[in-house]
């Protein structure tokens, strides 16, 4: 909350600006970016995480042998002969239980 420092009304955000509905006093709102960078920094701890966990992949409908849990996250392991399908590393999103697949 906002209050004009000419005659100490309640101000308005209109449009990034507060506005002094008394006096008709107004200044520029910062409020608006504020947000965008907090959100900003938000969405980059997200992606900080995720680039710390290697096990974090695409998810896929595979159900783990341990736990039953139908979803899981792979990623793709080439092996060294190009003509070998890459193995897939499946990691149990609920008890992280990983195991391989072959094509
Ligand atoms: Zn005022
Ligand atoms: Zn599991």
């Amino acid at each position: 909350m906002e209050f004009c420092p000419e005659c100490g009304a309640m101000m308005l955000p209109n449009k990034g600006v507060l506005k002094c509905n008394s006096c008709g006093y107004s200044e520029k709102s910062d409020t608006d970016e504020e947000y965008k960078v907090s959100s900003m920094r938000e969405a980059k701890e997200t992606v900080t995480n995720l680039g710390d966990d290697v096990e974090v992949g695409p998810t896929t409908n595979e159900t783990c042998p341990e736990c039953g849990n139908d979803k899981a996250t792979y990623k793709l392991l080439q092996t060294r002969s190009a003509d070998e399908a890459p193995t897939r590393i499946f990691t149990c999103t609920k008890c992280k239980h990983t195991w391989r697949a072959y094509d």
